[in-house]
C-alpha cells in the first residue's frame, strides 16, 4: 500500500524536515544492508592503509645521502649477519634464547633499525644504528638529533669514510623557506595518515627462519652445534 501523494508534494515545510532527521528503522529490505549511525563506529584506519609496509634494509655508500626522518622510534633487533649459506651469506634475525645460531658460536649484532627516508632516491628504508655508541658510530649523532622537537624537519646529510659515520645536518625546513624540491612530504603524509611505521614492518627487513628451517637449510649448522652441546637434542630446538 503506498501513501496517497499531496498535490503540493514539491513543497517541503521545516517540520518536515525535520520529521526526515528522526531515527530510521535500522532494518531495510531483504539484501539491503542495516544503516549505520557513525557515533557507533571506531575511527580506526581502514584495511587499505593497514597493509604491510614494503620497506628494505639500506646502509650508507662513501658518497654522501640526504635522509629526512620520519619517526623517532628505534626498534631494538639482534640480527646474525655474515651467516654462511653455500655460496652466500645470509643475515637473519637471532631466534633469542634457543637460537641455534647462537648454539654454534655465531654471535649475533645487537642493533636499532630506524625507518628513514631517503631524499634522492624518495625511497623510504631501515637503516641500522649500533646499540652501544662509538666513536664514529651513528648513534650519537643521529639520538642527538632525533631528540630535537623539529626532527622531522632536519635534513641530514650522512656519509661513509673509513668506517666512520659523518653526520651534519644542511637545513631546516620551516614554511618560510619551502622551495619546490621534493622533500618527501608526500611520503610523510601517507605514513601520517597510516599511523605511522609499525614495528613488524621494520623487523620484515631482515629475514627470521625458525630454528628447524635453518637445521634443514645450513649444512654446518647441526654439526657445529653437536660440537659444542654433545647429546643435546636437536629435534627439541
Ligand atoms: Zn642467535
Amino acid at each position: 500500500m503506498t501513501k496517497k501523494k499531496s498535490k503540493d508534494e514539491g513543497a517541503v515545510d521545516a517540520p518536515e524536515i525535520s520529521r526526515l532527521a528522526l531515527p530510521v528503522p535500522t532494518h531495510g529490505e531483504p539484501g539491503e544492508e542495516d544503516v549505520v549511525d557513525a557515533t557507533t563506529l571506531d575511527d580506526n584506519v581502514t584495511p587499505e592503509s593497514r597493509r604491510d609496509l614494503a620497506l628494505r634494509r639500506r646502509w650508507f655508500d662513501p658518497q654522501l645521502t640526504l635522509v629526512r626522518f620520519v619517526t623517532r622510534v628505534l626498534v631494538p633487533a639482534s640480527i646474525h649477519t655474515y651467516v654462511p649459506a653455500g655460496s652466500s651469506k645470509l643475515t637473519l634475525h637471532c631466534n633469542g634464547q634457543r637460537c641455534v645460531l647462537c648454539m654454534a658460536k655465531h654471535k649475533p649484532t645487537p642493533i636499532y633499525q630506524l625507518p628513514v627516508y631517503f631524499i634522492d632516491d624518495r625511497e623510504l628504508a631501515v637503516i641500522e644504528i649500533e646499540r652501544e655508541g662509538k666513536a664514529g658510530g651513528l648513534r650519537s649523532p643521529l639520538v642527538s638529533l632525533l631528540k630535537q622537537a623539529n626532527f622531522s624537519d632536519l635534513i641530514v646529510e650522512i656519509s661513509r669514510k673509513d668506517g666512520r659515520y659523518h653526520v651534519a645536518v644542511i637545513r631546516t625546513l620551516d614554511d618560510t623557506n619551502r622551495d619546490e624540491a621534493d622533500y618527501g612530504d608526500d611520503a610523510l603524509r601517507d605514513l601520517a595518515a597510516r599511523r605511522g611505521v609499525e614495528a613488524r614492518d621494520v623487523r620484515a627487513v631482515v629475514e627470521r627462519r625458525d630454528n628447524q628451517t635453518l637445521l634443514s637449510d645450513l649444512d654446518w649448522l647441526a654439526r657445529k652445534i653437536r660440537l659444542y652441546h654433545p647429546g643435546l637434542d636437536l629435534s627439541a630446538l
